[in-house]
């Protein structure tokens, strides 16, 4: 979905969930997709025809060999310094000062992040967030959020290549990410679908299988609901203590009214309740 505010306005007025978000959150989410959308126009006219872009491969993405055209480093450059000024209009305690000197001094930088960020190299992460004297899940949500409409921008022109059939893994087949969300869609023979947290795309997976260790072992995969929301439940594993969250979409609910990304920030009750019971988000 291009524009999350509708979705969010929508979902906050329709479905009685209003309480859930507080209203400067949901002032800060409403920049934030602001934000987004008019980054993903921006990158949107870039080339992206660099050589770690492989249309014929999965994931599409090699982040091993990724690097930041020099076409491409004034607008990355100029959406950071979007994004942090709006977090710090919303966070007044943080500092991003050393974060910004930092991405503001050529690609290498950058490129060392996204490559980082991609890997799930929490180490490296770790140290670089502290360089820039920021916490690891601070600096982890300012890299996903600065770059979502740049992936998503790929997305939108290489997702058509995907082969879904041939793609039955736990990350994402476009950038290699990891899903934030699952839906299984009536319409689709309840189907069970992974959206990736960082450029949005979705694919199918199976329906029996943990998508955080792929474990198929039933006896170690479950799930539960919140009372009163039928409609969303929590997938566990006992295997690796993963869980993710899922919405069921009945059988004449329209897939393409559902998105993900502004539901997994209307769940965080879902969170919490996983959380009690000992399960980590992946
Ligand atoms: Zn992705
Ligand atoms: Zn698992």
């Amino acid at each position: 979905m291009r524009d999350h505010r509708d979705y969010l306005d929508r979902a906050l007025q329709n479905s009685g969930r209003d309480g859930l978000l507080k209203k400067d959150s949901v002032e800060f989410y409403r920049s934030i997709y602001a934000y987004q959308a008019e980054r993903l126009d921006v990158y949107g006219r870039l080339a992206l025809d660099a050589g770690w872009i492989r249309p014929a491969a999965m994931p599409i993405i090699d982040s091993e060999s990724l690097t930041i055209a020099p076409e491409e480093y004034p607008p990355l450059s100029e959406g950071m310094g979007m994004l942090l000024d709006t977090l710090s209009e919303m966070h007044a305690g943080m500092n991003f000062d050393r974060l910004r000197e930092s991405f503001s001094g050529g690609s290498a930088p950058m490129e060392r992040a996204v490559r980082a960020l991609l890997a799930r190299d929490f180490e490296t992460l770790s140290a670089q967030a502290g360089a820039s004297g920021l916490g690891v899940e601070e600096y982890i949500f300012a890299l996903v959020n600065w770059l979502k409409p740049f992936f998503m921008a790929l997305a939108e022109k290489f997702g058509a290549l995907v082969r879904q059939d041939e793609w039955m893994e736990a990350h994402c087949p476009v950038c290699g990410y990891y899903p934030d969300m699952a839906r299984i869609v009536g319409a689709k023979d309840g189907r069970r679908f992974l959206h990736c947290a960082l450029c949005e795309y979705e694919w199918h997976y199976k329906r029996i299988g943990c998508p955080v260790c792929g474990n198929e072992n039933t006896e170690k995969l479950g799930y539960f609901a919140v009372e009163g929301e039928t409609a969303y439940r929590v997938d566990y594993c006992d295997e690796c203590r993963g869980y993710i969250k899922t919405v069921q979409l009945g059988k004449f609910h329209e897939p393409e009214n559902c998105d993900l990304t502004v539901e997994n920030i209307l769940t965080v009750d879902l969170d919490s309740a996983a959380m009690k019971k000992g399960y980590a988000r992946p």
